[in-house]
């Protein structure tokens, strides 16, 4: 099944941009262009990875990353930030919030597919038997222990 992208950007050329992206590479994509619709919207659509844009009218990204990790639903859902401030504050911010990945804007379109694969949570494994385990070699079964202090646990 397509894992589902949330892409939440006003800019309609880089929101056609982002989308037609991901949806090139597989995913299903929900665009949000209202910033305001955006927690509404992740409730509906339930992603597996949220894009953000920071810079929006009514409602900052920022204040929306705010928002989705104060909903016990959406709060774990991956966001990458997408922006164009530039500033190290900015990007403290956006990543004190909740953002799991900064990228600010020009963005390479391979750059940006690789924020998202690093972002997605790891492939489920097909549904096939479990084929046996290989006979372990001899001698490494045991680790070894730690010896002496050093060790806190
Ligand atoms: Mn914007």
């Amino acid at each position: 099944m397509a894992k589902r992208v949330l892409v939440v950007e006003d800019n309609e050329l880089n929101l056609k941009l982002f989308c037609d992206l991901l949806r090139a590479h597989q995913f299903e994509v929900e665009p949000v262009r209202d910033g305001r619709e955006a927690v509404a919207r992740a409730r509906d659509f339930d992603p597996q990875l949220v894009v953000m844009d920071i810079q929006m009218p009514h409602i900052t990204g920022l204040e929306i990353i705010q928002h989705m990790k104060l909903d016990p639903r959406l709060r774990t859902i991956p966001i990458m930030a997408v922006t164009a401030y530039a500033g190290r504050d900015d990007e403290d911010r956006i990543r004190a919030a909740g953002a799991n990945a900064y990228v600010s804007k020009p963005i390479g379109l391979v750059r940006f597919m690789e924020e998202v694969r690093a972002l997605m949570p790891a492939e489920s494994p097909a549904p096939e038997p479990v084929p046996a385990p290989e006979t372990p070699e001899a001698g490494t079964e045991e680790a070894p222990q730690p010896k002496g202090p050093g060790l806190l646990f």
